[in-house]
């Protein structure tokens, strides 16, 4: 392997790992206050002159997609839908060659209304994060009582044909752990695809703790108490979630176990902040300031070229389980989950 990041072509870091797959994040502000993610108040917001502004937004996905090999675009945030940009951003990836596919992740507050729009302006999925169908639960999960508003936006997300619809799922102790079941009856009554994730050291108040997380394996286990499971004989490929069939297919289910079962390995991701900075990794400590480099007047192969460099750096892994880790000092809101 060559000692250097090279002046063309794709995203590859020194292990050998190409980056097709670029997160978005639109904005790092919020309709909801999920306690795994945001503090109740307090959170300082990026400034608006420190936003990319659309254009900006769209050249730079211009250059990932045209000079970097970039194939998948995913916009997320904080909540991408309030970007009020959102369709024409949506409208401009779309036109792109060779065009990405393209998704969203969001909690769907609002998607009922605008997923015939996204979906006309060529989103092609959308990821809706749910983590309880318990009203109560909700607001205390999320600080606001805004559950039918999420379940209203999973439902003109699938009447819009932005599928296959996949649900989010974040299980926290004393909270919501005993509702995967529940989650996963709900997803395949409604077609939706169901992927329960592992609570990562993300949250703006550094309140994670390992000792208290729900593991895959006790996800799994409690799933298992309802469903027959099996595993997925489909190839997985860099997709981070690990699939299962539910009591022999075709329906399936998955768990994204990034902190027991890291798949760093496999990880063909790159990801860009509302405020320009390149981020190899969701626990990367290093960014690369890409719009310093566009206001003052880098060209399109000048981005590249500090792109590239940034994801040369990547490192192996997280090391979440590592007792050096360092949490960024960025919250998942501000990075893009
Ligand atoms: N607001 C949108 C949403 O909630 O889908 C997009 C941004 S949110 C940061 C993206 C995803 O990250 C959501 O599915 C959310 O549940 C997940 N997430 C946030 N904090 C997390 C944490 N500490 N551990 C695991 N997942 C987290
Ligand atoms: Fe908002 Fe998404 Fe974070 Fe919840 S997880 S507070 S919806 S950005």
């Amino acid at each position: 392997m060559s000692a250097a990041p090279g002046t063309n072509g794709v995203l590859v870091d020194r292990y050998g790992r190409v980056a097709r797959d670029l997160r978005v994040s639109l904005t790092d502000k919020c309709n909801l206050r999920c306690t795994y993610c945001m503090p109740a108040e307090g959170l300082p917001w990026l400034a608006g002159p420190e936003l990319l502004t659309d254009e900006e937004i769209v050249r730079l996905v211009r250059v990932a997609v045209e000079r970097l090999g970039v194939t998948e675009v995913r916009f997320t945030g904080g909540e991408p839908l309030i970007r009020p940009g959102l369709v024409g951003i949506v409208t401009a990836v779309a036109a792109l060659r060779p065009r990405p596919r393209i998704s969203l992740t969001t909690n769907g507050i609002g998607l009922d209304r605008l997923a015939p729009a996204l979906s006309a302006a060529g989103l092609d999925r959308v990821n809706v994060s749910l983590d309880t169908l318990d009203a109560d639960r909700f607001t205390r999960l999320t600080r606001r009582p805004r559950l039918d508003a999420v379940l209203a936006g999973l439902a003109g997300a699938a009447a819009a044909g932005l599928s296959p619809v996949k649900i989010n799922s974040v299980l926290m102790r004393g909270v919501n752990e005993d509702e995967a079941p529940a989650l996963l009856r709900f997803a395949l009554d409604h077609d939706y695809q169901l992927r329960i994730i592992e609570q990562m050291p993300l949250d703006a108040q550094h309140g994670w703790d390992r000792s208290t997380m729900v593991t895959a394996e006790e996800i799994l286990t409690s799933l298992r108490t309802v469903f027959d499971l099996s595993p997925d004989p489909a190839e997985r490929g860099a997709a981070p979630a690990e699939t299962w069939l539910v009591d022999g297919g075709p329906a399936r289910v998955g768990v994204i176990a990034s902190v027991t079962r890291p798949f760093c390995g496999d990880c063909d991701r790159t990801r860009l902040t509302a405020d320009g900075q390149v981020r190899a990794c969701l626990f990367a400590t290093e960014e690369s300031d890409l719009r310093a480099a566009l206001r003052a007047d880098a060209d399109d192969d000048e981005l590249a070229r500090r792109w590239r460099t940034a994801m040369w750096g990547k490192r192996a892994g997280h090391g979440i389980d590592d007792p050096t880790f360092l949490q960024p000092t960025r919250p998942m809101s501000a990075i893009g989950g």
